[in-house]
């Protein structure tokens, strides 16, 4: 079968891949749509070096080979982390944080960049009647942003900061519009911050918090937070990094309230410094935010409460060019339903 796989250092587009046989409660997917994530493209820059197999982790598919029969036919999505079953985290419905997860695309699981990929049963979510699915296929990427919520109790009243104009700042502004909150997104597009009005009770650049008599002087997080503590306009109670880069947790340290709240929802391959005094003496609380909740992603979607651009879909020979693409999502039209 086709395939892009990642031989541990780059990624090669193969015909030769073995067409996978599900084992005892797994079941065979015959993938329609994959779209590419950030964290691919990160694996390409050395994010997972022990990784060897078929990339991707966002899809759609319909399960053609299964031991289940209510599965079988149907239109699914599906998790990516699967757990060992027997330890601390997978016995205590924490089965992403399984030390011993394998996580298709990523970590000793082949994933969907590819006619057929393998997975666990208790994974697999099946798409909503009336869910088209070049729509459904964008549900992991929402019940990412749904764990905003989830772990964060998200007050209606405080106002809320998104740093990043891409696509997953996209998804969180949209899910923390329905919340009602005042909501702010800061990024370093005007073009892209364009895309948020609708829903962004204000968008704005990252250069309307640097402070032009600082320039070229050392960075001080400290004084640059303790300058804006004054202005009710340019600090938030609720900061959510999600730029997918370091600079990101500079600003959001900048412009948080004291006694306010950060959430870490960028992954990225690499080191960042902070100066960490801030988050004691302002009593700040940072929470790290990863995979959410499935079927609450696909009852909104379904209903038509969130909505997301056309994906621009490419064959999985071009993958480069999917992985290089600059549309708001670049995916794979892998088989026709
Ligand atoms: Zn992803
Ligand atoms: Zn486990």
């Amino acid at each position: 079968m086709k395939g892009v796989y990642f031989d541990g250092s780059k990624a090669v587009y193969r015909e030769d891949l073995p067409t996978p046989e599900p084992e005892n409660d797994h079941s065979r997917i015959r993938v329609l749509y994959a779209n590419v994530c950030s964290t691919d493209k990160e694996i390409l820059k050395g994010y997972r070096p022990q990784f060897h197999g078929v990339m991707g982790h966002e899809f759609v598919g319909v399960v053609d080979k299964t031991d289940r029969p209510e599965l079988l036919g149907k239109t699914v999505v599906g998790e990516l982390n699967e757990g060992c079953g027997s330890c601390l985290y997978c016995r205590s419905g924490r089965e992403k944080h399984c030390p011993d997860r394998k996580v298709i695309g990523l970590d000793s699981l082949d994933g969907c960049f590819a006619e057929y990929f393998v997975e666990a049963d208790h994974l697999v979510h099946i798409v909503p009647d009336g869910l088209p699915p070049e729509q459904a296929v964008y549900t992991e990427p929402l019940a990412a942003a749904l764990e905003i919520p989830v772990q964060v109790h998200m007050d209606p009243r405080k106002n809320v900061a998104i740093i990043g104009d891409g696509r997953l700042a996209f998804m969180i502004a949209q899910v923390l519009h329905l919340t009602g909150a005042h909501l702010t997104v800061i990024g370093k597009h005007r073009e892209k911050l364009d895309a948020f009005m609708s829903f962004a009770e204000k968008t704005r650049l990252v250069g309307e918090f640097s402070d032009p008599s600082n320039a070229g002087q050392t960075e001080n997080v400290y004084a640059e937070n303790a300058a804006l503590a004054h202005d009710p306009d340019r600090t938030y109670e609720v900061v959510i990094e999600a730029t997918g880069s370091p600079d990101g947790i500079k600003l959001a340290q900048k412009i948080v309230r004291r006694q306010g709240t950060i959430v870490l929802k960028s992954t990225y391959a690499g080191m960042t410094e902070i100066d960490m005094s801030i988050f004691v003496v302002n009593e700040i609380t940072l929470v790290g935010s990863r995979c959410g909740p499935f079927e609450p992603a696909l009852r909104l979607l379904q209903k038509g409460l969130i909505r997301f651009p056309e994906v621009e879909w490419h064959e999985l020979c071009d993958f480069q060019a999917a992985f290089s693409s600059k549309a708001f999502k670049a995916g794979f039209h892998i088989c026709d339903q």
